[in-house]
């Protein structure tokens, strides 16, 4: 099962990507991940992506497009992969399908996270990631259990990422209406597209996503 995952910054992919994969036993690839991973490192691409990223502008497509390229046919016996944050423009979408085909894989179906503006700011401000293991929380609506410390792997070391301001965040929605937006009718036209409304709670937005994948 391949799925892609759709929405703006902040509006809950990262964290239903992180329980789905789980329950279903399919890697989760966020390119937004693989990135702060790279800049973290200081590698070539890292040094390339910082900037970009602490303005929320989007990595060119090639430096994105490889490191998917890469992980995709690393390991064929992955039962599916769920697309976190790729892909972000259309070009992005052909390509990701071009190296699915050349893989014998298709996307099975593309959810769609409608949130407004004003939650995905409320929510971006108080996100908190694990740098061990990337786990998502939030400081309001969905804290570790004890303070400090992550659920899933007991590291305390939880940080905020650099572009969770508002300036960036701003610019990060633009982003998003300019460039990923054209992907909902992308996919709409090719029947794989399935709305979730992102603004309920977190356990209410996953068995929506789990009956929208047994029902249609
Ligand atoms: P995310 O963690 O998905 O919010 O991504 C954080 C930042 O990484 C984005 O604002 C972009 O600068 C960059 N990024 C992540 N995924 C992509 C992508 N598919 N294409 C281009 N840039 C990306």
């Amino acid at each position: 099962m391949n799925l892609i995952f759709i929405g703006a910054p902040g509006s809950g992919k990262g964290t239903q990507a992180q329980i789905l994969s789980k329950e279903f036993n399919i890697e989760t690839l966020s390119t937004g991940d693989l990135l702060r991973k790279e800049v973290e490192i200081k590698s070539e691409i890292g040094l390339i992506a910082e900037d970009l990223m602490r303005q929320g502008k989007l990595v060119d497509d090639e430096i994105v497009i490889e490191m998917i390229k890469k992980k995709i046919s690393s390991n064929n016996s992955i039962k599916g992969h769920i697309f976190d944050g790729f892909p972000r423009n259309i070009n992005q979408a052909i390509m990701l399908e071009q190296m699915l085909t050349n893989l014998g894989k298709k996307i099975d179906k593309v959810i769609n996270f409608d949130v407004s503006e004003e939650i995905i700011i409320k929510r971006i401000s108080g996100r908190i990631s694990c740098r061990e293991c990337g786990s998502v929380y939030n400081k309001y609506y969905n804290p570790t259990a004890k303070e400090g410390v992550c659920d899933n792997c007991g590291s305390n070391d939880l940080y905020q990422r650099v572009d969770d301001n508002e300036e960036t965040v701003k610019n990060r929605l633009e982003v998003f209406k300019k460039s990923s937006a054209p992907l909902i009718d992308f996919y709409a036209k090719k029947n794989l597209l399935v709305t979730i409304d992102a603004f309920k709670i977190v356990s209410l937005i996953f068995e929506d996503i789990k009956q929208a994948l047994i029902t249609t």
